[in-house]
C-alpha cells in the first residue's frame, strides 16, 4: 500500500477594505503544483475569526461585489451585540461562511469547475491575513 504524503505551505493576503473578496486560486494552485501530489485533497484554511474561505464564480468580478452587498445585509451591526471589539458582524459572517474549503486534487491540479475560483473573504479589514494550504495525497 502506498504511504500517504502531505505537503503544506502558507501565504499572506493583504486586504484593502473592511469587506472584500479576493481570488486566491492561483496561490493555492501553485502550492498544489509544488506538492507534486497527483491525486488527493487540498485543504485551504484561514486561521482567523473574522475572515473565511469560499468557492464561487471567478470570472465576473461583479459577483464578488454582489456577495459583499449581500454580506452587509446578512450581518448588520446590531444594538444588542455585547462583544467589546464591536466587530460582531464580522464574527457572524466568519461562522456562516466557514474557515476552510476542501478541493479534490486530480492529475496534479485543483479539480475546480470551469467558473469556480477560491475566495478569501475579508470581513474586518484592511489587514494582513494568512492562508494555510495542506495537500494530502
Ligand atoms: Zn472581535
Amino acid at each position: 500500500m502506498k504511504r500517504m504524503t502531505c505537503f503544506q505551505d502558507d501565504f499572506t493576503v493583504k486586504t484593502n477594505k473592511v469587506k472584500e473578496i479576493i481570488l486566491i486560486t492561483d496561490q493555492v494552485a501553485d502550492v498544489v503544483k509544488r506538492s507534486g501530489i497527483e491525486s488527493g485533497i487540498c485543504l485551504v484554511y484561514a486561521k482567523h475569526t473574522t475572515s473565511a474561505i469560499s468557492i464561487n464564480e471567478a470570472v465576473d468580478p461583479s459577483v464578488r461585489l454582489d456577495l459583499v452587498t449581500a454580506f452587509n445585509h446578512l450581518s448588520p451591526q446590531l444594538e444588542q451585540y455585547r462583544h467589546m471589539e464591536k466587530n460582531s458582524p464580522a464574527h457572524v459572517l466568519a461562522s456562516l461562511v466557514g474557515p476552510s474549503e476542501a478541493i479534490p486534487v486530480r492529475d496534479k491540479a485543483l479539480f475546480l469547475g470551469t467558473w469556480q475560483g477560491i475566495y478569501f473573504c475579508e470581513f474586518d479589514g484592511p489587514r494582513i491575513r494568512k492562508v494555510c494550504v495542506q495537500v494530502l495525497g
